[in-house]
């Protein structure tokens, strides 16, 4: 099933796709989809929206559509370097030894970074002049938990979503940590929707692709990430509770900006869209500010 929030006649709501409708959870449904999945068996209550004689739908064309968790509890929870190919572009590029990570490089995005799946995304010439596309496959976490074994840590996962971590390469060099750099405004589009967890049979075979204003720049598959979902999530649970609704960035493939030779940024009027085969599109324009 795909799992939308999204805003209609000033009111936010969310609900299912069913083909070129959004079923709306009304009365009798949790609030939102963080609270969603804060129930114990949050599939149910989708199947018992879906089977709804009463509930109501509207065209998914007129609404619109809102990152599908727009307030997790946590940051965005991101990997770095989680592609080998990825990981040598960014090392070369930055004059360091090319040696693939032993451990994930884990950074976050701040909430205020999330926003929706078609937003336009406010460039402040004035902050970066270096803002740059990275497509990733996101993992929701449905059941939490700590300590989670790698072979069940799947069973935790709720659904898959499309999200570019968008990136300000001036702010990240300039301040070393990585969390400004990643943290601008609205620089965390993601969706369209969440794809439940059952209808990805395999998070490690999934295609990744980034075009800028059309053009192809990234096309990686998530069988070359260095740690899998499940490895993550492992090595995550360890160190904290992961909750229900927390985002997992799982990192991005070759084909970044920065790494390019000349360098390439994104400008006011570019378009940028992010896929994942069997997930989704997601499509943001520049815009100045
Ligand atoms: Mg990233």
């Amino acid at each position: 099933m795909r799992v939308v929030s999204f805003r209609q006649n000033g009111k936010t709501d969310w609900g299912i796709v069913s083909e070129d409708r959004i079923r709306v959870a009304g009365d009798g449904y949790p609030a939102t989809v963080l609270q969603l999945l804060e129930q114990d068996a949050p599939m149910d209550i989708l199947s018992r929206l879906q089977a709804d004689p009463d509930a109501t739908s509207v065209p998914l064309n007129e609404a619109e559509l809102l990152a599908p968790i727009p307030r997790p509890r946590k940051n965005v929870i991101c990997l770095g370097l989680n592609y080998a190919e990825h990981a040598r572009e960014s090392l070369q590029t930055k004059g360091l030894a090319v040696e693939m990570p032993e451990h994930p490089v884990v950074f976050t995005k701040s909430t205020t970074t999330i926003t929706g799946p078609y937003a336009d995304i406010p460039l402040r010439s004035q902050v970066t002049r270096e803002l740059d596309w990275e497509a990733e496959l996101a993992v929701v976490i449905g059941r939490g938990g700590r300590d989670i074994p790698e072979a069940e840590a799947l069973q935790h996962v709720f659904g898959y979503m499309v999200l570019n971590d968008l990136t300000a390469r001036d702010l990240q060099r300039r301040h070393k940590q990585f969390f400004l750099g990643k943290s601008l405004d609205d620089s965390c589009p993601m969706g369209p929707w969440i794809v439940t967890a059952d209808e990805v049979p395999d998070p490690q075979n999934l295609n990744v692709r980034c075009w800028v204003n059309g053009v192809l720049k990234q096309d990686g598959h998530t069988s070359q990430q260095i740690f899998p979902v499940a490895r993550t999530i492992a090595l995550l649970s360890q160190i904290m509770t992961l909750e229900p609704g927390d985002i997992i960035s799982t990192g991005t493939p070759e084909g970044v900006g920065f790494a390019r030779q000349p360098p390439e940024f994104l400008s006011a009027g570019d378009v940028v869209e992010c896929e994942i085969s069997g997930i989704g599109l997601i499509s943001n324009s520049i815009v100045a500010v």
